[in-house]
């Protein structure tokens, strides 16, 4: 047993449907600008180019159902829908047609974003790290198990305080979820535990402290948080 200095950190992990056990997250990955319509709202050409990617911490993971302050040092905090993977198996340069059988399964999740101050990173040509990283930002809800590693398909849907404010679906992907962990892969090696965030749809708006966003998608639980 090593003998460590401080308490050991917990170990970020994220509920499983149906089952008391959890799934250890080891890193959060996030794809930008995965859908053309959202890519067209930022301002952006969504002219096919190679997917780009960022991180969140693996403890800025939020639970569904969780009360959460709003976030300081913004006024204009975004929700971002979108489709979770899983990792379960390691890779390195995996192939596409192989890249399925590395999903364990998938969750509904929000890329929470203070995008004042990504517009401000923007601009000045800074990293995107506390724009995007910061404290509670990633919410996820239960992972569901993919017995053959197929995402689920089908409608993906944001609501606020019960209203819909994106509505798209996940065969807009301009990179599919086989693509992403492909080409993911060439950049990192990929470990079981990692999370990868697949993009949001068109209408990204903002969040009003006291309200709920609540992040749906077919066959997937709920990813719900309001901030107090
Ligand atoms: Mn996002």
């Amino acid at each position: 047993m090593t003998d460590f200095v401080l308490p050991q950190p917990d170990q970020p992990s994220v509920a499983i449907r149906g089952s008391d056990k959890r799934f250890p997250v080891r890193r959060i990955f996030c794809v930008g600008r995965n859908y053309a319509e959202h890519a067209r709202e930022m301002g952006n050409d969504p002219e096919k180019e190679p997917p780009f990617f960022f991180t969140k911490p693996a403890d800025a993971l939020v639970a569904s159902g969780a009360t959460i302050p709003y976030p300081p040092m913004t006024s204009d905090l975004h929700h971002e829908a979108e489709l979770v993977v899983a990792i379960g198996l390691a890779g390195q340069d995996i192939p596409v047609d192989r890249a399925l059988t590395h999903a364990w399964g998938y969750a509904a999740g929000n890329d929470l974003t203070r995008r004042d101050l990504q517009a401000e990173a923007k601009a000045t040509r800074r990293p995107w790290d506390m724009s995007k990283g910061f404290d509670r930002s990633a919410v996820i809800g239960a992972l569901v198990t993919s017995a053959d590693g197929a995402p689920p398909r089908g409608r993906i849907r944001c609501l606020v305080d019960g209203e819909v404010r994106q509505d798209g679906n996940l065969s807009d992907m301009i990179w599919p979820v086989a693509a992403i962990i492909a080409y993911l892969s060439r950049l990192v090696e990929l470990r079981p535990g990692d999370l990868i965030f697949t993009g949001t749809p068109a209408g990204v708006g903002a969040i009003r402290p006291g309200q709920t966003c609540s992040v749906e998608i077919e066959g997937l639980d709920a990813a719900t948080v309001t901030f107090a």
